[in-house]
This record gives structure tokens, sequence and C-alpha cells, in this order.
């Protein structure tokens, strides 16, 4: 028999843990609720979940079905009513025709994302992620045994990855490159026409393959609509789109997404997730199809209501003395922050994040979380910014007692 290979009492991690992080985000975020659990007055900016409740129509239609007797296992890549939904959607808003087993439910997003990367990456598989981005991304890369190649994304050109700098990335071993439009952190959206240069360049290189998280899909401001990269001629059969109910729903805690791919990538998708868990909660996924049957008009409130507080926060980060980023879609602010820090003696965006929360009561998240590369500077600080308008002005009233 074989020793045993746990050797002292010590709990001994895995290797592959070694290479990733502990997200700043849930540092912070652990932070700021152990202050307001103490009884101290946070308000939290921080973490990416909208502060308004689910619509009730949600709540009920979970209620009903848990009722009903909507307890029990679906089938491994979601229910089909709920896939029939899915399909109606892209139909609908973006003209696309997908068949049943194109479409994949999961538990989340951020799991579909992890199950479609453990389904395709070999070790040392390569996969471009334009930075700033979602902090998860590289991650779930590196969890999945590939290797993250990070491009910044310049100021300039508006935080979108440019096609000279995608070229300069690819090497035959690049498998992948994830685009995440509207962007977290930064809230840069791509148009059909910043889209046109990347998928002319893809076309050419045959090898490499699209990921699109469209999360944030339908927060766009300022009339902006969304271009779903897969309608673009030539990319579908290379794309995968992966979407989901937490952000347009206020449904975080839910954990219902959805992947839409061809239907080989479908069933490895299909094959990585039946090894972590059995298909999405089976309540959630009737209430999903409810969510995904919203009329129009709930986008339209949904969207005025984001804009209408992007422009009370990013004035009130202004007035505070932030330089910031208007964002074209999702619900973050980036901002930069190097002359606070300076002045308040803090060696990096950590630092001063700490700060904001410890003397000023705002949480946020630092910059640094979202790139791991110098170019970009450790001096940007995110905000959140679906809260209440009673919040975004106590926050940018605290905030403005740094310039004095
Ligand atoms: N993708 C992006 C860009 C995000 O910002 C987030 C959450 O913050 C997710 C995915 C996670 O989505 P889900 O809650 O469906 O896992």
């Amino acid at each position: 028999m074989n020793a045993p290979l746990q050797t002292s009492s010590h709990f001994r991690p895995a290797t592959r843990l070694s290479s990733i992080g502990v997200s700043e985000i849930l540092k912070i975020t652990g932070l700021a609720t152990d202050l307001k659990r103490q009884g101290k007055d946070v308000i939290i900016l921080g973490t990416g979940e909208p502060d308004f409740d689910t619509p009730a129509h949600i709540k009920d239609a979970a209620a009903r079905a848990m009722q009903a007797g909507a307890t029990k296992y679906t089938a491994l890549d979601g229910t089909p009513e709920l896939k029939s939904a899915i399909r109606a959607k892209f139909r609908r808003d973006n003209g696309l025709e997908f068949a049943q087993d194109e479409i994949t439910v999961s538990s989340g997003a951020k799991q579909i994302l992890y199950n479609a990367m453990m389904a395709s990456l070999d070790p040392g598989d390569e996969v471009i992620i334009p930075t700033p981005f979602w902090v998860s991304y590289a991650d779930i890369v590196l969890i999945a045994g590939g290797q993250p190649v990070l491009v910044p994304c310049s100021e300039a050109n508006g935080f979108r990855l440019t096609a000279g700098d995608l070229e300069a990335a690819i090497t035959p071993r690049t498998r992948w490159v994830m685009l995440n439009s509207p962007s977290n952190p930064t809230g840069a959206a791509f148009a059909e026409a910043d889209y046109r240069p990347i998928l002319d360049l893809l076309l050419r290189h045959q090898h490499v393959w699209l990921i699109v998280d469209d999360i944030y899909e339908h927060i766009v401001y300022d009339g902006a609509g969304h271009t779903p990269i897969a309608t673009l001629p030539g990319m579908a059969d290379r794309t995968v789109t992966i979407s989901g109910i937490s952000k347009s729903y206020s449904v975080t805690g839910w954990r219902v997404g959805y992947a839409i791919a061809s239907a080989e990538l479908s069933l490895g998708i299909r094959r990585a997730h039946d090894f972590i868990t059995v298909g999405a909660p089976h309540p959630l996924q009737e209430a999903a199809v409810t969510a995904l049957e919203f009329p129009d008009s709930y986008y339209t409130y949904l969207r005025e209501s984001y804009q209408a507080r992007r422009d009370l926060l990013f004035d009130q980060v202004e007035a505070a003395g932030f330089i910031a980023w208007k964002p074209r879609g999702a619900y973050y602010i980036l901002t930069e922050a190097a002359h606070f820090m300076k002045r308040y003696d803090c060696p990096d965006d950590t630092a001063f994040a700490m700060h904001l929360i410890k003397e000023v009561g705002v949480a946020t998240v630092p910059g640094s979380s979202f790139y791991a590369h110098a170019e970009l500077g450790r001096t940007k600080i995110r905000f959140c910014f679906p809260k209440t308008d009673d919040m975004l002005i106590e926050a940018g009233r605290r905030l403005q007692k740094l310039a004095r």
C-alpha cells in the first residue's frame, strides 16, 4: 500500500490554488460587512450587485414553482422550458436562431464560463483577455490549466481592445479571446464598428475562438444598443455567448446563467458541468422563464433608472475630485485617484480603498483587482452605482470631504 500523501496535520492546498489569488472584492466586501455588523455606518459601493428588490413577478413565479413541486433535479443542461425561453429571447432580441442542443443552462454565468474553459483548455493553451477585466476571468483560465495572456487596453481607446493589440498577442497556442461588452469595470461597450476589425482579424486566424460575456447586455446608456457578436458574419460557429439573469433582474443570489455555442462545444460544456453539479436550481429556472418573457418596457425602465444613477454618482465623484470615465454600459464607474493617494499617504489603490472604508465610510474596489499589469497603474478605484439616490448622495457628501 502507498504511504499517504498528507504527511502532517496541516492542510496542504493543491498546487493549482497557488496560481490564483483571493479576490480583493471579497476581502473588501468582507471588511465592509464586518464593520456594518459592528454598527459602523458604511455605504457599500463595492460589490457588483443592484440594491433594487427582485421584481415581484419573478419572486412569485419562483414561489409558485416551489409550491407546484419544482423541487427536484432537472436535466443537466436546463429545463426544456427555460431553454425554449432562452431560444425565444435570442430570436426576439438579437435575431439569432439556435437549436435546443446549442443552449446550456448552469448555476450562473461564472460557472458556465468555468465549464467552457474546463471543456476546451489543455495545459499551456492561451486565452487572450483584454484588461482591465472582470476579476474572475484570469483565475478561471488558470484553474482550468490554461495561460491567460493579458492585453492592456488604453484609456485613449475607451478601454476597448484594438485589432492591432490583439494580433500581436495571438500565437499558435491561442484558443480563445474573451470579450465583455459592456464591460466590468470600465463600462466600455463595443459597437458593431468596433468589432469589425477584430472579426476581420479572427477570420484570418481560424484557430482563435471567441467567448463573449454579455451579462450586461440590457444595461446600456445614452440610447446605445447592444451588438451580439455572434450575429456578425463568420463568427457564429466559433463564438460562445455567455449570459445570465443575475444583473438584469437583480437576482445575483439565485445562480442561473446560460451559454450559447455550437452543438459540439455545448456537449463539452455539459460534460464538464456534469461533474460539478446537476443542472441549476429547479424553481429558479422556472422563474427565469418569467424573467426572460418580460416586455421591452421593463428594459427601458431598467436603462433609464440605471442611467439616472450613473449620472448622479458620476457628478458626485467628479465633484469630490476623482477623475472619472463615464460608462457606456454596465453599472460601474472607474476613477483615477492618484492625487488622493498621495495626499493621504496611501502606497497603492488597495491601501486607499481601505482608507475610504475606514475613514470615509464608503466601500469601493481597488482598480488593480481588474488588471494584473503595471501599464494602468495601481491608482484607480471602482464604484458600483445601482443603489438608492439617498445612498449615492450621501456617498458623494462623504467623498467630498477628501478634498478639504
Ligand atoms: N460576468 C461579469 C462581467 C460580471 O461582472 C459578473 C459578476 O459580477 C458575472 C459575469 C457573474 O455572473 P453570474 O452571477 O451569472 O455568475
